[in-house]
């Protein structure tokens, strides 16, 4: 009965989505096409929501995606074959964890890693920039989420230059051509990883800058959020211009047929988890995930096994009559 019930909820989940077959003309209007150049300020607007007009209205859509995504989930995880990596980039309070606390809502916990990176500590500063990034990288059928990424190495210290005088570069590294060279690192460590069965996801999570400050006034007003507020946020808002022009660099030069970059309208939170859900649900349909068949060998292993258990259920059987004649016999 549960069984048939899942069925009819995936049946149900996938006509919602067969409906909204726009998402896939929004998901293609949302993907930096590789080669091509944008205008990241003129191109993106951060309050663009497509065809849906409210919350309710993308709300039936969001709870089928991340059904859907349960299930495709469960399969990645069986076969053991794949793995995927997602990677949130944003400014701050663009909705980097709320997106990822919904849109992973429904995925089994036993399967999803995620990590966020911080300013990098002592020991990851002695090391080489993706260090730190290889250990947290995703096993086979697992999904590994990165809160900012190897992507922060050519934003946040990018726009602050002097973060690189931390990093203990010989100095014939740390010169003018060090950005265009950790793009192409990035590019062809990005290769390695899909060469090798890891797909990767990343998302852009674009706020605008009067949202960003009406969130932060939110962090102050609202008790419950204060705890989310920090004073250099607001320092870093001083900077908004930069880390769109490093940003923009960053999308015309490593947005691949690879590892595509989407660009996530993100003042509305609704529209962003929308949008997530459904980019990784696109991809993950097109890797045609299955649950492992059984070779007839294996069938007959496990044919051989229940026999074995029903065989051990008579055994206690045949042990409870005996049991209860020779209670008989003493009655
Ligand atoms: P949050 O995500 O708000 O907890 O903040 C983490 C902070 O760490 C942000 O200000 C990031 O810019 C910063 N951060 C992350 N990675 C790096 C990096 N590789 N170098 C310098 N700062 C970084
Ligand atoms: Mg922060």
């Amino acid at each position: 009965m549960r069984r048939v019930d899942s069925v009819v909820k995936t049946m149900i989940a996938q006509e919602v989505y067969r409906l909204t077959a726009t998402i896939k003309k929004i998901l293609e209007s949302l993907q930096v096409t590789p080669g091509k150049k944008i205008d990241l300020r003129r191109d993106y607007d951060p309050g663009y929501t497509g065809n849906f007009m409210s919350k309710q209205d993308a709300e039936e859509t969001t709870a089928a995606g991340i059904r859907l995504l349960a299930e495709q989930q469960d399969k990645l995880y069986a076969q053991n074959t794949y793995a995927v990596l997602i990677i949130l980039q944003a400014l701050d309070a663009a909705g980097k964890d709320s997106t990822i606390k919904h849109v992973m809502s429904g995925v089994n916990p036993m399967g999803v890693q995620v990590t966020s990176f911080k300013v990098p500590s002592a020991e990851e500063l002695d090391h080489d920039y993706l260090w730190r990034s290889c250990v947290a990288l995703p096993r086979r059928g697992n999904i590994a989420i990165f809160n900012r990424s190897w992507y922060e190495e050519v934003l946040v210290v990018r726009v602050h230059e002097e973060y690189l005088g931390r990093q203990q570069l010989p100095p014939l590294l740390n010169d003018r051509d060090i950005w265009s060279r950790r793009f192409r690192e990035i590019n062809n460590f990005e290769r390695y990883l899909t060469d090798n069965g890891i797909i990767i996801l990343k998302f852009f999570l674009n706020v605008s800058k009067e949202e960003q400050k009406r969130r932060f006034l939110e962090r102050v007003e609202e008790p419950d959020k204060n705890w989310k507020f920090s004073a250099a946020d607001i320092d870093e808002r001083a900077f908004w211009d930069d880390y769109m022009d490093a940003y923009e660099e960053m999308f015309n030069t490593t947005s691949t047929s690879y590892a595509p970059w989407y660009i996530i309208p993100a003042d509305h939170k609704w529209f962003t988890r929308l949008a997530v859900v459904s980019a990784i649900h696109d991809t993950l349909d097109r890797l045609r995930l299955a649950y492992p068949e059984v070779t007839p060998q294996q069938k007959e292993g496990l044919l051989a096994a229940k026999a074995k258990m029903e065989q051990e259920n008579g055994d206690t059987d045949a042990g409870k009559k005996k049991d209860k004649n020779k209670s008989g016999k003493k009655s």
